[in-house]
């Protein structure tokens, strides 16, 4: 099966790199879903034989999108539980648990500090919501209202819940529901517990062995369809915004976009070059298959298996992958943060809301509290975002239209945040791999004998 792939891709001039039939799945997506949008949204004449067929056309692929991250998230709980526990009782000592778990609050913190501020500093300065107030009335969809309301009644005064629902009462509820925090939050009890045992724990540890190698392989398999899936979710993600989106509200998308090349292209690398000797180029590299499978599925969840394999494969340890990843893919979402940030004040200036200094710094303490605790999976950003929005002060209609707003720009912004989330979480795991002697510089730096992740 592998080599008849492979022998087809190479026919067809593609090579076997993996990671450029996904890029090419992305660049066919955005040129084939931004014409069903224009054949689905405008009357041109041009279109009409193609009018009737594009909404079944947009319906398989949705199919098709769906069925691949549906088979990536079936693997994630499974994946974190055994890389958790194998991590967990493989470093055996806590107080080296205690140096990874401190050093990656440290990094993630760093991190989404600087996210909230460079989104503030970027929404502050451009100012982009100014005179913006009649598109946003203009966009508020009678359905996304009643979504809305519903959101922001929920996450009303919820802060102190927050905080309790991430202790699970029951871990079995927590697992059939998939609530990844409560998860995490038991799991690393429990391997700890496991760390302590000694020997007794082995039956328990070779288990997880297996589920863990298990998972992974399962990994290997679904990546044979990512480029098909990616090209899936592309296409119908686009065909609901269409490209001219940029052109209507270029100066808060282009904001969001510049704060997200400034995260990737200055504040990751800094840090590798401060705290490491990771080398930045090579790095990003070794992580290309996750960074374009996030962007296709706009989820840092599904995109988690990946992530471990490219940073397990291409020479970060297995300690530092199983610990640092599935946190950093639960709770550090810097990307989300910094739109959240923008989103808000962009909000503020659209409504006229004079914002005092330190109502900014009370919204980026929200933010990063309101980031962390959002799941990693498309459009939970934007669900949790209401928490912030309701101190504001702004009314309950220009809540519910300014919420609306977001929800009609939101796929496009996610794809994106979503690649610098995943991103920051494998730079942190390479920085503390560094940190730890737990890298392989040689296969890190032999790019050319990086294999597919299959
Ligand atoms: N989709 C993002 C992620 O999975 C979360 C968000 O909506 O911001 O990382």
């Amino acid at each position: 099966m592998k080599l008849h792939a492979q022998t087809l891709f190479v026919a067809i001039g593609l090579g076997i790199k993996r990671n450029w039939h996904i890029f090419l799945a992305i660049i066919l997506g955005i040129i084939f879903g931004n014409f069903l949008h224009d054949v689905t949204n405008t009357q041109n004449i041009r279109f009409v034989k193609f009018a009737h067929i594009a909404p079944s056309v947009i319906n398989i692929l949705n199919i098709i999108g769906q069925a691949f991250i549906r088979v990536i998230q079936m693997v994630v709980i499974p994946l974190v539980c055994s890389a958790l526990i194998v991590g967990i009782s493989s470093v055996g000592d806590s107080k080296q648990i205690g140096k990874f778990g401190k050093k990656m609050i440290i990094y993630y913190g760093i991190i989404t500090i600087l996210a909230v501020i460079i989104g503030a500093g970027l929404v502050l300065i451009f100012q982009p919501g100014i005179g913006i107030q009649h598109f946003i009335s203009q966009q508020a969809s009678v359905d996304a209202q009643t979504l809305v309301s519903a959101v922001i009644e929920e996450q009303r005064g919820n802060i102190g819940n927050i905080f309790l629902n991430m202790i699970p009462q029951n871990p079995l509820e927590s697992l059939a529901k998939g609530e990844m925090i409560p998860i995490i939050f038991f799991t690393l009890i429990f391997s700890l517990a496991l760390s302590k045992l000694g020997e007794i724990n082995r039956p328990i540890v070779s288990f997880f062995e297996s589920v863990f190698a298990a998972t992974m392989k399962i990994t290997d398999w679904i990546m044979v369809f990512a480029a098909p899936g990616v090209f899936a979710l592309t296409t119908v993600a686009v065909s609901s915004f269409g490209l001219s989106i940029f052109s209507k509200l270029s100066l808060f998308l282009g904001i969001i976009m510049l704060g997200f090349i400034i995260q990737f292209f200055v504040v990751y690398p800094i840090l590798m070059k401060i705290f490491s000797k990771v080398p930045v180029t090579t790095f990003y590299a070794a992580i290309i298959e996750a960074l374009l499978v996030a962007f296709g599925t706009a989820s840092s969840s599904a995109t988690l298996p990946l992530t471990i394999a490219c940073c397990e494969k291409r020479g970060i340890s297995h300690k530092v992958c199983s610990f640092v990843l599935p946190l950093g893919a639960t709770l550090n979402m810097d990307g989300t943060a910094l739109f959240q940030t923008v989103c808000v004040i962009f909000l503020t200036q659209a409504y006229g809301v004079t914002i005092e200094p330190l109502q900014i710094i009370l919204i980026m303490l929200l933010v990063i509290i309101s980031s962390s605790t959002c799941a990693g999976i498309p459009g939970a950003g934007l669900i949790t975002i209401a928490l912030v929005l309701n101190s504001l002060g702004l009314s309950p209609q220009q809540l519910v239209e300014g919420f609306a707003f977001l929800f009609a720009i939101d796929r496009v912004v996610d794809m994106l945040r979503t690649t610098v989330n995943v991103a920051s979480d494998a730079v942190v795991a390479a920085v503390i791999a560094d940190n730890e002697n737990e890298i392989d510089y040689d296969l890190l730096n032999n790019t050319e004998e990086y294999k597919d992740i299959i």
